[in-house]
Protein backbone atom coordinates (compact mmCIF):
# COMPACT_ATOMS: atom_id res chain seq x y z
CA UNK A 1 0.00 0.00 0.00
CA UNK A 2 2.66 2.63 0.88
CA UNK A 3 4.65 1.53 -2.43
CA UNK A 4 1.24 2.36 -4.35
CA UNK A 5 0.76 5.91 -2.38
CA UNK A 6 4.02 6.94 -3.09
CA UNK A 7 3.81 5.93 -6.61
CA UNK A 8 0.62 7.56 -6.71
CA UNK A 9 1.84 10.63 -4.93
CA UNK A 10 4.84 10.58 -7.34
CA UNK A 11 2.46 10.60 -10.67
CA UNK A 12 0.92 13.77 -8.86
CA UNK A 13 3.76 15.86 -8.33
CA UNK A 14 5.41 15.71 -11.45
CA UNK A 15 2.67 17.25 -13.14
CA UNK A 16 3.31 21.12 -12.31
CA UNK A 17 5.92 20.76 -14.22
CA UNK A 18 4.09 20.38 -17.17
CA UNK A 19 1.14 22.54 -16.21
CA UNK A 20 -0.78 23.76 -18.72
CA UNK A 21 1.03 21.72 -21.51
CA UNK A 22 -1.93 18.84 -20.61
CA UNK A 23 0.57 16.20 -20.69
CA UNK A 24 -0.21 12.77 -19.88
CA UNK A 25 1.71 10.78 -17.29
CA UNK A 26 3.09 7.61 -18.29
CA UNK A 27 2.64 5.76 -14.95
CA UNK A 28 -1.36 6.89 -15.60
CA UNK A 29 -3.71 9.61 -15.68
CA UNK A 30 -2.09 13.58 -14.91
CA UNK A 31 -3.87 14.92 -11.89
CA UNK A 32 -6.01 17.67 -12.94
CA UNK A 33 -9.09 18.06 -10.81
CA UNK A 34 -12.32 19.43 -11.27
CA UNK A 35 -14.50 19.76 -8.15
CA UNK A 36 -18.14 20.85 -8.70
CA UNK A 37 -19.76 21.34 -5.41
CA UNK A 38 -23.68 22.41 -5.17
CA UNK A 39 -23.46 25.38 -2.87
CA UNK A 40 -21.67 27.27 -0.86
CA UNK A 41 -24.78 27.87 1.47
CA UNK A 42 -24.50 24.94 3.56
CA UNK A 43 -21.66 24.57 5.72
CA UNK A 44 -20.55 20.96 5.03
CA UNK A 45 -20.00 21.94 1.25
CA UNK A 46 -17.93 24.82 1.60
CA UNK A 47 -15.58 22.21 4.38
CA UNK A 48 -15.71 19.47 1.52
CA UNK A 49 -14.67 21.52 -1.29
CA UNK A 50 -12.28 23.43 0.83
CA UNK A 51 -10.95 20.62 2.49
CA UNK A 52 -10.59 18.52 -1.04
CA UNK A 53 -8.71 21.05 -2.75
CA UNK A 54 -5.93 21.53 -0.07
CA UNK A 55 -4.95 18.20 -0.01
CA UNK A 56 -5.14 18.39 -3.79
CA UNK A 57 -3.02 20.92 -3.66
CA UNK A 58 -0.52 19.42 -1.02
CA UNK A 59 -0.02 16.68 -3.29
CA UNK A 60 1.01 19.45 -6.16
CA UNK A 61 -2.46 18.53 -8.44
CA UNK A 62 -4.11 21.30 -10.44
CA UNK A 63 -7.49 21.85 -9.00
CA UNK A 64 -10.76 23.71 -10.09
CA UNK A 65 -13.37 24.11 -7.33
CA UNK A 66 -16.41 25.65 -8.29
CA UNK A 67 -19.72 25.89 -6.27
CA UNK A 68 -23.05 26.31 -8.69
CA UNK A 69 -25.56 28.37 -6.40
CA UNK A 70 -27.52 25.26 -6.33
CA UNK A 71 -28.93 25.97 -10.34
CA UNK A 72 -28.27 22.78 -12.22
CA UNK A 73 -27.58 24.83 -15.28
CA UNK A 74 -24.80 26.71 -13.75
CA UNK A 75 -23.77 23.08 -12.53
CA UNK A 76 -23.43 21.82 -15.96
CA UNK A 77 -21.58 25.00 -16.96
CA UNK A 78 -19.22 25.09 -14.69
CA UNK A 79 -18.34 20.96 -15.64
CA UNK A 80 -18.17 21.47 -19.20
CA UNK A 81 -15.55 24.54 -18.31
CA UNK A 82 -13.67 22.18 -15.99
CA UNK A 83 -13.53 19.83 -19.40
CA UNK A 84 -12.33 22.46 -21.52
CA UNK A 85 -9.92 23.64 -19.25
CA UNK A 86 -8.30 19.76 -18.67
CA UNK A 87 -9.51 18.12 -15.85
CA UNK A 88 -8.93 14.56 -16.13
CA UNK A 89 -10.69 13.98 -12.92
CA UNK A 90 -13.76 15.04 -12.19
CA UNK A 91 -15.63 15.18 -8.58
CA UNK A 92 -19.16 15.76 -8.56
CA UNK A 93 -21.78 16.14 -5.73
CA UNK A 94 -24.65 16.79 -8.23
CA UNK A 95 -27.81 19.05 -7.78
CA UNK A 96 -30.18 17.17 -9.93
CA UNK A 97 -28.92 13.74 -9.87
CA UNK A 98 -30.98 13.20 -13.21
CA UNK A 99 -29.39 16.09 -15.22
CA UNK A 100 -26.10 15.21 -15.90
CA UNK A 101 -25.77 12.77 -18.00
CA UNK A 102 -25.10 15.38 -21.22
CA UNK A 103 -22.45 16.91 -20.39
CA UNK A 104 -20.74 13.23 -18.71
CA UNK A 105 -20.80 12.21 -22.34
CA UNK A 106 -18.89 14.84 -22.70
CA UNK A 107 -16.50 13.87 -20.25
CA UNK A 108 -16.41 10.70 -21.56
CA UNK A 109 -15.12 11.40 -24.87
CA UNK A 110 -12.10 13.39 -23.31
CA UNK A 111 -11.29 10.51 -21.44
CA UNK A 112 -11.88 12.10 -17.91
CA UNK A 113 -12.70 9.94 -15.08
CA UNK A 114 -15.88 10.87 -13.10
CA UNK A 115 -16.48 10.21 -9.27
CA UNK A 116 -20.09 11.13 -7.91
CA UNK A 117 -19.45 12.48 -4.81
CA UNK A 118 -21.61 12.34 -1.93
CA UNK A 119 -24.56 12.20 -3.60
CA UNK A 120 -25.50 9.58 -7.09
CA UNK A 121 -25.63 10.81 -10.35
CA UNK A 122 -28.11 9.04 -12.19
CA UNK A 123 -29.32 7.24 -15.85
CA UNK A 124 -25.62 7.49 -16.72
CA UNK A 125 -22.77 4.93 -17.65
CA UNK A 126 -19.98 7.45 -17.34
CA UNK A 127 -20.25 7.54 -13.46
CA UNK A 128 -17.05 5.45 -12.30
CA UNK A 129 -17.31 5.77 -9.07
CA UNK A 130 -19.09 6.97 -6.09
CA UNK A 131 -18.39 8.02 -2.30
CA UNK A 132 -20.45 8.79 0.25
CA UNK A 133 -21.99 7.95 3.78
CA UNK A 134 -24.03 5.02 4.37
CA UNK A 135 -27.30 6.99 2.94
CA UNK A 136 -29.86 4.35 4.45
CA UNK A 137 -28.22 3.76 7.35
CA UNK A 138 -28.55 7.69 7.85
CA UNK A 139 -31.91 7.52 8.14
CA UNK A 140 -32.06 4.32 9.83
CA UNK A 141 -30.07 6.10 12.69
CA UNK A 142 -32.94 8.91 12.58
CA UNK A 143 -35.31 6.17 13.05
CA UNK A 144 -33.88 4.32 15.71
CA UNK A 145 -33.15 7.47 18.03
CA UNK A 146 -36.96 7.87 18.11
CA UNK A 147 -38.00 4.74 18.65
CA UNK A 148 -35.35 4.64 21.34
CA UNK A 149 -35.37 8.07 22.62
CA UNK A 150 -39.82 7.54 22.82
CA UNK A 151 -39.90 4.14 24.06
CA UNK A 152 -41.59 2.94 20.89
CA UNK A 153 -40.77 -0.79 21.34
CA UNK A 154 -42.57 -0.95 24.84
CA UNK A 155 -45.42 1.83 25.35
CA UNK A 156 -49.09 2.14 25.66
CA UNK A 157 -48.68 5.81 24.68
CA UNK A 158 -49.74 7.28 21.18
CA UNK A 159 -47.09 10.19 19.66
CA UNK A 160 -47.90 12.60 17.35
CA UNK A 161 -45.27 12.33 14.14
CA UNK A 162 -44.43 14.79 11.26
CA UNK A 163 -41.96 13.59 8.79
CA UNK A 164 -40.16 15.54 6.30
CA UNK A 165 -38.01 14.42 3.46
CA UNK A 166 -35.30 15.82 1.37
CA UNK A 167 -35.09 17.40 -1.87
CA UNK A 168 -36.45 15.45 -4.66
CA UNK A 169 -33.74 15.43 -7.07
CA UNK A 170 -31.12 14.25 -4.71
CA UNK A 171 -30.41 10.57 -5.24
CA UNK A 172 -30.04 10.63 -1.44
CA UNK A 173 -33.20 11.97 0.01
CA UNK A 174 -35.07 8.59 -0.89
CA UNK A 175 -32.23 6.24 1.11
CA UNK A 176 -32.68 9.00 3.97
CA UNK A 177 -36.12 8.72 3.76
CA UNK A 178 -36.45 4.92 3.74
CA UNK A 179 -34.11 4.17 6.41
CA UNK A 180 -35.81 5.82 8.51
CA UNK A 181 -39.28 4.80 7.08
CA UNK A 182 -38.24 0.93 7.31
CA UNK A 183 -37.75 1.57 11.32
CA UNK A 184 -40.78 3.90 12.04
CA UNK A 185 -43.47 2.80 9.90
CA UNK A 186 -44.40 -0.50 11.63
CA UNK A 187 -45.01 1.36 14.30
CA UNK A 188 -47.43 4.02 12.39
CA UNK A 189 -49.24 0.67 11.22
CA UNK A 190 -49.72 -0.70 14.64
CA UNK A 191 -51.27 3.33 15.93
CA UNK A 192 -48.04 4.07 18.36
CA UNK A 193 -47.33 6.77 15.91
CA UNK A 194 -50.05 8.98 14.25
CA UNK A 195 -49.27 11.64 11.55
CA UNK A 196 -52.30 13.99 12.14
CA UNK A 197 -51.23 15.90 9.12
CA UNK A 198 -51.69 12.59 7.00
CA UNK A 199 -48.41 13.57 5.14
CA UNK A 200 -47.03 10.27 5.84
CA UNK A 201 -46.28 7.93 2.26
CA UNK A 202 -48.93 6.14 1.09
CA UNK A 203 -45.86 3.76 -0.62
CA UNK A 204 -42.48 3.49 -1.53
CA UNK A 205 -42.47 5.73 -4.21
CA UNK A 206 -44.83 8.42 -2.59
CA UNK A 207 -41.83 10.11 -0.39
CA UNK A 208 -41.10 12.49 -2.38
CA UNK A 209 -44.50 14.17 -1.85
CA UNK A 210 -43.00 15.31 1.62
CA UNK A 211 -39.62 16.23 -0.25
CA UNK A 212 -38.11 19.57 0.60
CA UNK A 213 -37.26 21.43 -3.06
CA UNK A 214 -33.38 22.34 -2.80
CA UNK A 215 -33.38 21.31 1.30
CA UNK A 216 -34.21 24.79 1.54
CA UNK A 217 -34.80 25.97 5.15
CA UNK A 218 -37.40 28.62 4.71
CA UNK A 219 -39.56 25.74 2.68
CA UNK A 220 -39.33 23.69 5.68
CA UNK A 221 -40.74 26.39 8.01
CA UNK A 222 -43.63 27.44 5.80
CA UNK A 223 -44.57 23.50 5.38
CA UNK A 224 -43.97 23.13 9.33
CA UNK A 225 -46.34 26.42 9.88
CA UNK A 226 -49.11 24.60 7.42
CA UNK A 227 -48.74 21.75 9.51
CA UNK A 228 -49.10 23.16 12.86
CA UNK A 229 -51.88 26.21 11.69
CA UNK A 230 -54.36 22.96 10.02
CA UNK A 231 -53.53 20.28 12.10
CA UNK A 232 -53.00 21.21 15.67
CA UNK A 233 -55.54 23.62 16.12
CA UNK A 234 -56.63 23.00 19.72
CA UNK A 235 -54.71 20.99 22.29
CA UNK A 236 -53.05 18.54 20.08
CA UNK A 237 -48.93 19.08 19.88
CA UNK A 238 -46.41 17.30 18.22
CA UNK A 239 -44.08 15.07 20.02
CA UNK A 240 -41.73 14.19 17.07
CA UNK A 241 -40.84 15.13 13.80
CA UNK A 242 -38.61 13.45 11.39
CA UNK A 243 -36.28 15.74 9.69
CA UNK A 244 -34.13 14.52 7.56
CA UNK A 245 -31.14 16.99 7.99
CA UNK A 246 -30.12 20.01 9.37
CA UNK A 247 -30.85 22.52 7.49
CA UNK A 248 -34.44 21.42 7.12
CA UNK A 249 -34.15 21.08 11.03
CA UNK A 250 -33.71 24.80 11.17
CA UNK A 251 -36.90 25.80 9.28
CA UNK A 252 -38.60 23.47 11.72
CA UNK A 253 -37.09 24.86 14.74
CA UNK A 254 -38.04 28.41 13.44
CA UNK A 255 -41.61 27.17 13.03
CA UNK A 256 -41.80 25.57 16.14
CA UNK A 257 -40.86 28.44 18.19
CA UNK A 258 -43.02 30.79 17.00
CA UNK A 259 -46.03 28.50 17.50
CA UNK A 260 -45.18 28.89 21.19
CA UNK A 261 -43.18 25.49 21.67
CA UNK A 262 -40.05 26.39 24.21
CA UNK A 263 -37.37 23.81 25.09
CA UNK A 264 -38.11 21.65 27.73
CA UNK A 265 -40.63 18.32 28.72
CA UNK A 266 -42.66 19.05 25.85
CA UNK A 267 -40.50 19.70 23.00
CA UNK A 268 -41.19 17.63 20.19
CA UNK A 269 -37.97 15.06 19.86
CA UNK A 270 -36.48 16.58 16.59
CA UNK A 271 -33.82 14.44 14.28
CA UNK A 272 -31.08 16.40 11.70
CA UNK A 273 -28.24 15.03 9.96
CA UNK A 274 -24.76 16.86 9.54
CA UNK A 275 -23.56 18.79 12.58
CA UNK A 276 -23.78 22.14 11.45
CA UNK A 277 -22.72 24.53 13.62
CA UNK A 278 -25.85 26.34 14.32
CA UNK A 279 -27.45 23.08 14.59
CA UNK A 280 -24.82 21.82 17.36
CA UNK A 281 -25.38 24.78 19.32
CA UNK A 282 -29.53 23.89 18.72
CA UNK A 283 -28.82 20.54 20.20
CA UNK A 284 -26.86 22.34 23.18
CA UNK A 285 -29.54 24.59 23.56
CA UNK A 286 -32.29 21.49 23.61
CA UNK A 287 -33.98 22.85 20.14
CA UNK A 288 -32.92 19.68 19.09
CA UNK A 289 -32.33 16.74 19.81
CA UNK A 290 -29.90 14.84 17.90
CA UNK A 291 -28.04 14.88 14.46
CA UNK A 292 -26.31 12.31 12.04
CA UNK A 293 -22.85 13.43 11.70
CA UNK A 294 -20.86 12.31 8.81
CA UNK A 295 -17.26 13.58 9.18
CA UNK A 296 -16.38 14.81 6.33
CA UNK A 297 -13.01 15.26 6.39
CA UNK A 298 -13.16 11.35 6.19
CA UNK A 299 -15.00 11.43 3.08
CA UNK A 300 -12.30 13.46 1.37
CA UNK A 301 -9.90 11.87 2.57
CA UNK A 302 -11.22 8.68 0.58
CA UNK A 303 -11.68 10.81 -2.20
CA UNK A 304 -8.43 11.90 -2.24
CA UNK A 305 -6.77 8.40 -2.12
CA UNK A 306 -9.69 6.98 -5.17
CA UNK A 307 -7.61 9.98 -6.91
CA UNK A 308 -4.27 8.46 -6.05
CA UNK A 309 -5.12 5.50 -7.46
CA UNK A 310 -6.23 6.62 -10.61
CA UNK A 311 -3.55 8.75 -11.00
CA UNK A 312 -1.26 5.94 -10.24
CA UNK A 313 -3.57 3.78 -13.10
CA UNK A 314 -5.07 1.39 -10.42
CA UNK A 315 -8.20 1.00 -9.45
CA UNK A 316 -9.62 2.61 -6.47
CA UNK A 317 -10.69 0.79 -3.58
CA UNK A 318 -14.62 0.45 -2.95
CA UNK A 319 -16.46 -1.46 -0.56
CA UNK A 320 -20.15 -1.70 -2.30
CA UNK A 321 -20.93 -2.97 -5.40
CA UNK A 322 -24.63 -3.91 -5.12
CA UNK A 323 -26.71 -0.72 -3.96
CA UNK A 324 -26.24 2.35 -6.25
CA UNK A 325 -27.92 1.32 -9.38
CA UNK A 326 -27.90 4.20 -11.32
CA UNK A 327 -30.69 2.89 -13.53
CA UNK A 328 -28.07 2.13 -16.06
CA UNK A 329 -25.14 0.65 -14.20
CA UNK A 330 -24.19 -0.09 -10.34
CA UNK A 331 -21.86 2.39 -9.88
CA UNK A 332 -19.20 0.92 -7.40
CA UNK A 333 -19.19 2.58 -4.37
CA UNK A 334 -17.11 3.39 -1.03
CA UNK A 335 -19.51 3.80 1.65
CA UNK A 336 -18.58 5.33 5.31
CA UNK A 337 -20.58 5.04 8.74
CA UNK A 338 -22.45 7.61 10.04
CA UNK A 339 -23.13 8.60 13.69
CA UNK A 340 -25.85 9.81 15.65
CA UNK A 341 -24.52 12.72 17.64
CA UNK A 342 -26.36 13.96 21.00
CA UNK A 343 -25.66 16.74 23.43
CA UNK A 344 -23.93 14.55 25.71
CA UNK A 345 -21.14 13.51 22.78
CA UNK A 346 -20.71 16.95 21.16
CA UNK A 347 -17.26 17.61 22.73
CA UNK A 348 -15.93 14.11 22.92
CA UNK A 349 -16.90 13.53 19.02
CA UNK A 350 -17.24 16.75 17.31
CA UNK A 351 -15.10 19.54 19.33
CA UNK A 352 -12.32 16.98 20.80
CA UNK A 353 -12.03 15.49 16.84
CA UNK A 354 -11.57 19.47 15.80
CA UNK A 355 -15.09 19.26 13.46
CA UNK A 356 -15.67 22.05 15.49
CA UNK A 357 -14.37 24.67 17.79
CA UNK A 358 -15.96 24.97 20.93
CA UNK A 359 -16.24 28.60 20.35
CA UNK A 360 -17.95 28.25 17.57
CA UNK A 361 -20.80 26.20 19.33
CA UNK A 362 -20.62 28.33 22.44
CA UNK A 363 -18.87 25.98 24.46
C1 LIG B 1 -26.23 15.42 1.76
C2 LIG B 1 -26.55 15.96 3.13
C3 LIG B 1 -27.01 17.39 3.03
C4 LIG B 1 -28.06 17.58 1.94
C5 LIG B 1 -28.36 19.03 1.69
C6 LIG B 1 -27.41 15.61 0.87
O1 LIG B 1 -27.17 15.07 -0.38
O2 LIG B 1 -25.86 14.06 1.85
O3 LIG B 1 -25.40 15.87 3.95
O4 LIG B 1 -27.58 17.79 4.23
O5 LIG B 1 -27.65 16.99 0.75
O6 LIG B 1 -27.26 19.69 1.16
Amino acid sequence: LAGSAALALSACTSSPAEEGGGSEEAAGVECNVGISMPTRSLERWINDGEQLQASLDEADCTTDLQYADNKTDQQISQIQNQIAGGAKILVIAAIDGEALAPVLEEAKSQGVTVIAYDRLINGSENVDYYATFDNYEVGQLQGEYIVDTLGLEDTDETFALEPFAGSPDDNNAKFFFSGAWDVLQPYVEDGTLTVPSGKAPKSDDDWASIGIQGWDSAKAQAEMDNRLSSFYTGDERVDVVLSPNDSLAIGIIASLKSAGYAPGDEYPVLTGQDADKANVKAILAGEQSMTVWKDTRTLGDRVFEMIQSIVAGEEPEVNDTETYDNGVKVVPAYLLPPETITADLVQEKLVDSGFVQASDVGL
